[in-house]
């Protein structure tokens, strides 16, 4: 061998000796006990999963940080915890000193797609929403007459009445006025609901609710609200004005019941505008008070009858439709009770406390 041959034998040999020294190297790397490696590695697996469907969450629903560390331990982290510390870097960094096996529960057990859906959708409407959706219902009591007329379904005796109120006062019944019962139907806020709120209504303004009820109702303390056609102050039947202003003082609310006590729906738009206009602004004008809660005469309404009570900013209107008033009704077709005349004080208490 010559010089020639010699050196190139060298230089093999040593290219062999630096080959077998990187090898060494790349592969002492490649050990599972690198600390600056093992990050980077982590890193590329979070990315890796995060961009590809897994069996437990899918990329769109889950935030980004927890599904990456559920797919990389295992889809059943609980069954096969594994400790592996490349597994931990990613969320251990916040919290080092918690157990592997409690971070992986709470992932297991409180997904978090789960608790930020129920955030979302609970928390902007957390205050309102359960108070919005319950339901206020509170008897309204339908009277008349006053007097005794046997036979006439509309009219209940003094006695009978009396009967009622004392069923009402001994039963834990509370009688309310308008506001406190448009007050309740809007659940406006700090209002202590009474207990077994009911509201007690006289249509037509007759002459024996000053006579008969006023005094009965006196008794017990109890509010009542007429509706008055104020077209008929004078007929000797119905209420003059002074005696409006008695059931006033005596805490009954004023209200209007039409002009004179018309079939609405078969008056022009401009005839049912009077009838309701004139009867308001009367009332106002007499008693000093605001008269925006209407109750129809009859029952009877049509579309106009609606358009004109909220054109002029009634705030509510009865009718005679059969059930208890409830703030999910229409404002300008509350329901009532009817109290028959004729029936018995057990076909009363019947009718007042079914189930709306
Ligand atoms: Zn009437």
């Amino acid at each position: 061998m010559n010089v020639r041959g010699k050196r190139f034998l060298f230089y093999t040999l040593l290219a062999g000796v630096f080959t077998l020294l990187i090898l060494f190297f790349i592969s002492g790397l490649n050990s599972p006990t690198a600390p600056i490696i093992i990050e980077v590695q982590a890193e590329e697996l979070t990315q890796s999963t995060m961009s590809t469907p897994v069996p437990v969450y899918t990329p769109a629903s889950a935030p980004i940080s927890a599904p990456a560390y559920v797919t990389m331990s295992d889809p059943d982290p609980v069954s096969t915890p594994d400790p592996a510390p490349f597994e931990i870097s990613p969320l251990s960094s916040d919290k080092p000193e918690q157990p592997l096996p409690a971070q992986v529960d709470t992932v297991v057990t409180a997904p978090p797609q789960t608790t930020s859906v129920t955030v979302d959708t609970y928390m902007p409407n957390g205050v309102v929403a359960p108070s919005a959706s319950s339901k206020v219902s509170i008897p309204v009591l339908n009277y008349h007459s006053v007097t005794i007329d046997p036979g006439n379904v509309v009219v209940i005796s003094p006695a009978k009445l009396e009967a009622q109120m004392k069923y009402l006062h001994d039963h834990g019944y509370t009688p309310i006025s308008l506001a406190t019962f448009i007050n309740l139907i809007e659940k406006k806020s700090g209002l202590a609901a009474p207990d077994k709120p009911v509201l007690l209504t006289f249509d037509d303004g007759y002459v024996d609710n000053v006579e008969e009820a006023m005094p009965i109702l006196a008794k017990y303390n109890f509010p009542a609200t007429l509706f008055m056609s104020p077209g008929m102050v004078e007929d000797a039947s119905y209420l003059n004005w002074e005696q409006v202003k008695q059931l006033q003082e005596a805490g009954w609310d004023i209200q209007p019941h039409g002009m004179t006590h018309p079939h609405l729906p078969k008056l022009s738009a401009e005839q049912q505008a009077y009838e309701i206009t004139e009867a308001r602004k009367l009332i106002e004008e007499k008693l000093g008070t605001q008269a925006d809660v209407f109750c129809y005469p009859y029952g009877e309404y049509n579309q106009t009858t609606v358009k004109l009570l909220k054109e002029h900013g009634f705030r509510y209107a009865f009718t005679i439709d059969q059930g208890y008033t409830t703030n999910q009704q229409s404002p300008y077709l509350l329901k009532r009770l009817f109290i028959n005349g004729e029936e018995s004080l057990k076909a009363f208490i019947n009718k007042l406390s079914k189930a709306n």
